[in-house]
């Protein structure tokens, strides 16, 4: 019988199977090449405070720019090169390229008053598992001459499920060189208040979905209002992913969220983008100054 008959139910998935398994490896060997050819590039989505409503930081999501495909997201791709282990060189460039452009912007190279714009990186479970993560981490901090308190890497609760003392030999590892750890996502899985207590985080970042489902769902916005009682209670700051209307601001502000980051503030950009927004930013926040002190 032929592999695709559907009357052969072992014989039939078998040859899908086979497409689905040489549809990945075709991919894989792209994203290798494309990794070769320098086809990535990182976009910069601003991270607010809504206190002040200024911008405090940037999260760094990677782009594959593709020949004909143009813009990829990572949705596409990044599954593929965690099953393949390419996430490991593919996130050791998105370490080095994060630093290299987050070293530049204004005020962190100035070491500005204000202590300069954070860079947040998404890192994946293969790379926290890896011996030589934190001297990774550490040379990309030297190559780019970022100070280590403006990096934070963010982690899933993919890397939670794996070797508990190995995550935080690493957490340690990273909190030695002054680099800050965020808990992403959060919500989404099985991640709970025990992890949080377990692990040094730094922040925590609440999954979009329940942020965007918080003023329909009931039960969303009981999810969004626990989670920052209990991240108050453990004195862990907390950011809103997704934030993408006025109205989500106003629900966060009461339950005393105090950053967010979503379409509402700006979408992810391009690296120029992001500078001119921090010039902007800048701008402002000179202008603010000098009359306040005008007035005194
Ligand atoms: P994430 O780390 O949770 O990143 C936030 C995602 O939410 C981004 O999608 C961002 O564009 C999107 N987003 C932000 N604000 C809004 C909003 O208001 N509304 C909606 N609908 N979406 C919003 P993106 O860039 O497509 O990235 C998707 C995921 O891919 C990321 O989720 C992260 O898990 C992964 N990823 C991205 N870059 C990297 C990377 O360099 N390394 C690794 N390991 N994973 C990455
Ligand atoms: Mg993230
Ligand atoms: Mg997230
Ligand atoms: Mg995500």
């Amino acid at each position: 019988r032929a592999k695709d008959d559907p009357q052969d139910p072992v014989r039939f998935y078998e040859g899908r199977m086979d497409e689905a398994s040489r549809a990945r490896s075709a991919l894989a060997m792209e994203l290798r090449d494309a990794l070769r050819e320098d086809r990535f590039e990182l976009h910069f989505q601003p991270q607010a405070d809504l206190g002040s409503g200024g911008v405090t930081g940037f999260e760094a999501l990677v782009r594959w720019r593709h020949p004909s495909r143009g813009l990829v997201a990572p949705d596409e791709f990044i599954p593929v090169a965690e099953a393949t282990g390419l996430i490991r060189d593919l996130g050791a460039w998105v370490l080095q390229e994060a630093c290299r452009i987050a070293a530049g912007w204004p005020e962190n190279c100035r070491g500005g008053a204000r202590g300069g714009y954070r860079v947040s990186v998404n890192v994946s479970p293969l790379q926290l598992a890896q011996p030589d993560y934190v001297e990774t981490v550490q040379d990309a901090l030297l190559a780019s001459g970022l100070a280590p308190e403006l990096l934070e890497l963010e982690v899933t609760e993919a890397s939670l499920v794996a070797d508990h003392e190995r995550l935080l030999e690493v957490m340690q590892g990273l909190k030695r060189l002054g680099v800050r750890v965020a808990m992403d996502d959060y919500g989404a899985g099985l991640a709970s208040m025990h992890a949080l207590r377990s692990f040094p985080f730094d922040r925590l970042k609440i999954d979009r979905a329940f942020v965007d489902g918080m003023l329909s769902d009931p039960q969303a916005l009981a999810m969004v209002e626990a989670t920052l009682l209990q991240a108050r209670a453990l004195g862990i700051p907390v950011l809103a992913e997704g934030v993408s209307e006025e109205t989500h601001l106003a629900a966060l502000r009461r339950f005393g969220c105090r950053e967010a980051q979503g379409y509402l503030f700006g979408r992810p950009m391009q690296a120029a983008e992001a500078a001119k927004l921090i010039t902007r930013e800048e701008a402002r926040l000179a202008a603010a100054a000098a009359a306040a002190g005008a007035s005194r």
